[in-house]
């Protein structure tokens, strides 16, 4: 389909970033493009899923995120690293391929038993996602499915993600 020849065309390889031995996948020329834009917002939007609510996670999750909601007519929760929410937040820590990090997001952004699409741009080791799932369970939401632009089966981020459908548009 139209989004993964986007992704095929325009996402550049940088080796050794952000840190020697990392194999780095970098989009920003797909959020340039226009109609690669469209196309992979349209596709990440996944419209045979039963969705109330976008989560978006920082920040390239933020770009796409944004983009299939409002594709598709949906609100976007941000899902943020930490120290960027004011008030009240929960928290959840996990591993990355480089390195530790948190997320947090504020749990009033959504409702109780909304059904939410996490949205990022690359699916790695599964650890942010799987911590996005924690978050909007614990805020009271139904993690509807997780969608990537690129999913990277080698670091095993669908086995870390567990029983949540998981949506990519391209798996290198
Ligand atoms: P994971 O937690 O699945 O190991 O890593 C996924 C997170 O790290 C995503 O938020 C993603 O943006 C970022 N990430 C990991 N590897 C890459 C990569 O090769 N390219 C890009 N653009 N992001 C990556």
């Amino acid at each position: 389909h139209r989004a993964g020849v986007a992704l095929d065309t325009l996402v550049r390889v940088q080796q050794d970033f952000p840190i020697p031995g990392v194999l780095f996948r970098d989009l920003t020329a797909v959020l340039a493009n226009a109609p690669a834009l469209a196309d992979v917002a349209d596709a990440l939007a996944w419209a045979e899923a039963d969705v109330d609510l976008i989560a978006g996670i920082e920040a390239r999750g933020f770009l796409l995120g944004a983009a299939a909601a409002v594709r598709r007519g949906l609100g976007v929760v941000a899902v943020r690293k930490p120290g960027k929410l004011p008030g009240a937040v929960l928290a959840e820590d996990y591993a990355l391929e480089y390195g530790r990090g948190r997320l947090e997001m504020h749990p009033d952004d959504v409702p109780a038993g909304a059904r939410v699409l996490i949205i990022d741009d690359v699916l790695a080791t599964g650890g942010t996602a799987a911590a996005a799932c924690r978050l909007i369970r614990r805020a009271g939401g139904i993690v509807a499915g997780i969608s990537v632009a690129v999913e990277l089966p080698a670091l095993g981020g669908r086995a870390a993600t567990g029983e949540v459908p998981l949506h990519a548009l391209r798996a290198w």
